[in-house]
């Protein structure tokens, strides 16, 4: 069902008014985590200032480690809730077990499905049933196969209103995070009639490469650019070293527009 072949035309995801995959590149950024209201205020403040619709954090935090700040659950959900309506942003943020889904949906307009969880089919199942749209990132070791195998569990359960976000896969390359596979982007706008985002922050793990990331992720073809930006990256629960601050996000903004501009970019 996500198959070009079964479809031909672009799917459009219309989110708060922003329409994901109509050829324009759309953004999300937001902190890693949700750490408190005044945390995801000041950066609702920061994207709402360039006239975005989309804000990002984590309330369920996937952390590899158990004694790594684990978010801060429905709490942090009303929080970024409370921001995102504060500045008219939609809220996308990351649910873990389909046990949360009825009790964070309330509070979320995009619903993400991490790295860790592509291949957790129950839980595939249960945002294929919801009406909501999904953000759906690659698994870390998750072939492109495989990841529109995942998309087809969501849009088999009833559900077609998915993202497909690459966030780079795990190679032995070391000097970055993670391995952005850029030309999985083109793939799967062939492959799927599904927006296809790229997520620079995780997948590089490198502040200093999240603008030529998102440069090329654009000029390949993708349909938005994910990237975290928090207030003060130093003292961040979780990926200090990626995030930006207020006035990087600023200047990374203004220079990817006026990439977009540059090379005639809708
Ligand atoms: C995230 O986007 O918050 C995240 C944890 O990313 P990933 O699932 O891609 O590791
Ligand atoms: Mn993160």
């Amino acid at each position: 069902l996500v198959s070009r072949k079964k479809k031909a035309e672009d799917t459009i995801i219309t989110i708060n008014g922003e329409s994901i995959g109509d050829g324009t590149p759309s953004f999300i950024f937001g902190p890693c985590a949700v750490e408190s209201q005044d945390q995801v205020s000041k950066v609702a403040e920061a994207i709402g200032a360039k006239g975005l619709k989309l804000i990002r954090g984590g309330a369920y935090k996937p952390r590899t480690s158990p004694y790594d700040f684990q978010g801060l659950g429905l709490e942090g959900l009303k929080m970024l809730k409370a921001a995102a309506d504060q500045y008219k942003l939609a809220v996308v943020s990351e649910i873990v077990t389909p046990h949360h889904l009825e009790e964070a949906l309330p509070f979320v307009d995009v619903v993400q499905v991490g790295a860790r969880n592509m291949q957790n089919f129950e839980l595939l199942k249960a945002v294929g049933q919801i009406n909501k749209p999904v953000l759906l990132k690659r698994g870390m070791s998750a072939t492109v196969d495989e990841f529109i195998n995942a998309a087809e569990y969501i849009i088999a359960s009833g559900n077609s209103q998915i993202i497909l976000c690459e966030r780079g896969i795990r190679t032995y390359e070391k000097a970055t995070r993670n391995t952005l596979d850029i030309s999985a982007v083109p793939i799967l706008k062939q492959e799927t009639h599904l927006p296809v985002f790229v997520d620079v922050t995780h997948s590089t793990g490198r502040r200093d490469l999240l603008l030529p990331a998102a440069k090329a992720a654009i000029a390949i073809g993708a349909d938005g650019v994910m990237a975290e930006v928090h207030p003060d990256p130093a003292v961040a629960l979780s990926d200090a070293a990626q995030q930006m601050d207020l006035n990087q996000f600023d200047d990374y903004y203004d220079a990817l527009m006026k990439f977009m501009k540059q090379y005639e970019f809708k």
